[in-house]
């Protein structure tokens, strides 16, 4: 076949040879290679022949705007036409054809015109496939850009929401702790209010309060969550562990602790922990404690959540040193806040003074153990606070009835005791039975519109040097009286055996 012919029907772009075709035959499989030459840019069909100008090929032909015609002489006439192809199947048309003076014009027929027929329906369908696969490209190309631009917003969807939750956390806990900083909160409540922070805000699987003991140089457990607390070792020398290393050297982080290492031994199951991280809890320029953070699973903190972990270090550690200050002056101060009589501590402070004079000077001395009777009940009737009251009353009528050198102290929840230095029994016994009386009388308990409301007093007495020589003995003769009383019957005084 001609090299042109060829790379016509191949559809390669040689442009310089367009080549020029003649159909003969009008019939179907004519038309239908018609169509097809008319798509290929470098080929012109010159002319479509055929005996009858009816035959479907001629038609189309005309629509095409393709020279058609039914005299062959005329084919001899067309300038530079290449190529015949006889589509015909009628061997009268090839004759003539053939007795056409042509001059080098090829013409193909029968095998030939087939193969080309063939080759021209292979390039067609391998042309609608590459169509197809070029718009399957684009489409292709779409929904990946679509599903990029998809995924991205929804990065920064998430992102803005993970912000977000972050943020509330930090106003939420910079709330509590302000909330903490402006209430009288304790340690305890403080310290339980960092970990819930680092869980809040961090997530944290597992966190820690150590607080730093001057007397001992160790840090101590306050407060942890993630783990129940043997976990957690409850004292730490300053100079052991990933919370003394905070404690010393600030910020520390391991993303991936090594088998073995001692950083870790803050837990009794050092195997269960894969991550950690701890820094120090200033109070000005010392450090006054540590929060730790740690996870059982490889967690690098990133730089915005170390941020956030500063934050809480930061304005927790306010709060927590007012706490401390408010421990400190509870555990120096001598009295009881809720009845203003002095505290337990202050009692046996005292009380070993005044048996130490007592035993100087060979004088007598007194002790009162009293108790409100059924004052649970009351509690449970009235609730927490009327039960309050009922102690600042108490505490009222035991004032009444003492002397400037006499000390009196609220021992434990509801129980009171009264030191009457150079005192005797008989002595004793009058106050106590005063108070008893006062109390049993007492008119102030029922509220507006109530029916008038008891409380009543069991009290005990005992004496030095009569009924013990040492503090806890007077205090164990005065407490077993008191039980006398309330086993007899309650509201009533007894005396030590
Ligand atoms: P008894 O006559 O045997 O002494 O009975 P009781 O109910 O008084 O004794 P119990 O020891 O069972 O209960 C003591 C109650 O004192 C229980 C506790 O709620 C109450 N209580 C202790 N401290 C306070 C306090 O500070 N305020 C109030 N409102 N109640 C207190
Ligand atoms: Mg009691
Ligand atoms: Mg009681």
């Amino acid at each position: 076949m001609d090299e042109r012919v060829g790379a016509a029907l191949t559809g390669s772009p040689d442009r310089s040879s367009r080549i020029s075709i003649v159909i003969a035959g009008g019939g179907l499989r004519a038309t239908s290679v018609l169509r097809l030459l008319s798509d290929i840019d470098n080929l012109d069909v010159a002319a479509v022949y055929d005996t009858s100008r009816s035959a479907p090929a001629m038609r189309l032909a005309e629509d095409l705007g393709v020279f058609a015609t039914t005299e062959i002489a005329e084919l001899s006439q067309l300038v530079s036409l290449d190529l015949v192809l006889d589509l015909s199947e009628d061997p009268a048309i090839g004759t003539a054809l053939m007795e056409q003076r042509l001059g080098d014009v090829v013409v193909i027929s029968a095998a030939g015109a087939e193969l080309v027929w063939d080759l021209l329906i292979a390039k067609k369908r391998s042309e609608e496939q590459e169509k197809i696969f070029v718009e399957l490209q684009v489409a292709y190309d779409k929904i990946r850009s679509h599903e990029r631009r998809l995924q991205s917003s929804k990065e920064a969807l998430e992102k803005a929401n993970e912000e977000l939750e972050g943020r509330l956390a930090e106003i939420f806990f910079t709330h509590e702790f302000f909330k903490a900083l402006t209430t009288f909160s304790s340690v305890e409540d403080v310290t339980s209010l960092i970990v819930d922070g680092a869980n809040g805000i961090l997530g944290a699987e597992i966190s820690a309060v150590y607080l730093f003991e001057q007397q001992d140089w160790t840090l101590r457990l306050r407060a942890s969550q993630g783990r129940t607390e043997e976990m957690f070792r409850a004292t730490i020398p300053v100079s052991e562990t990933i919370v003394g290393a905070a404690f010393r050297d600030g910020f520390v982080q391991q993303s991936d602790v090594p088998p073995g290492s001692e950083l870790v031994e803050w837990t009794i199951r050092p195997e269960e922990v894969r991550s950690q991280a701890a820094l120090p809890l200033r109070s000005g320029e010392s450090v006054i404690g540590v929060l730790l953070i740690a996870s059982a699973t490889f967690r690098e903190l990133t730089s915005a959540e170390r941020d956030r972990l500063q934050v809480i270090a930061n304005q927790a550690s306010l709060a927590l040193q007012n706490a401390l200050l408010h421990e400190e002056l509870e555990r120096l101060s001598v009295t009881d806040r809720l009845t203003d009589l002095y505290n337990h501590g202050y009692l046996h402070q005292r009380l070993d003074e005044e048996l130490e004079r007592a035993a100087r000077f060979g004088h007598k001395l007194s002790l009162i153990m009293l108790d409100i009777d059924d004052f649970k009940q009351f509690n449970d009737r009235y609730g927490h606070p009327r039960g309050d009251t009922v102690l600042r009353a108490v505490s009222s009528i035991i004032r009444q009835n003492l002397r400037e050198i006499d000390v009196a102290a609220r021992y434990g929840g509801e129980e009171f005791v009264v030191v009457l230095p150079e005192t005797d029994l008989a002595g004793a016994v009058s106050v106590a039975e005063r108070i008893r009386a006062s109390m049993a009388e007492y008119p102030h308990l029922a509220e507006t519109g109530e029916e008038p409301i008891t409380q009543t007093l069991s009290l005990g007495v005992a004496s030095y040097p009569q009924h013990a020589s040492t503090t806890a003995r007077l205090i164990e003769a005065a407490d077993s009286a008191m039980y006398d009383s309330k086993r007899r019957g309650k509201n009533q005084v007894c005396v030590a055996r």
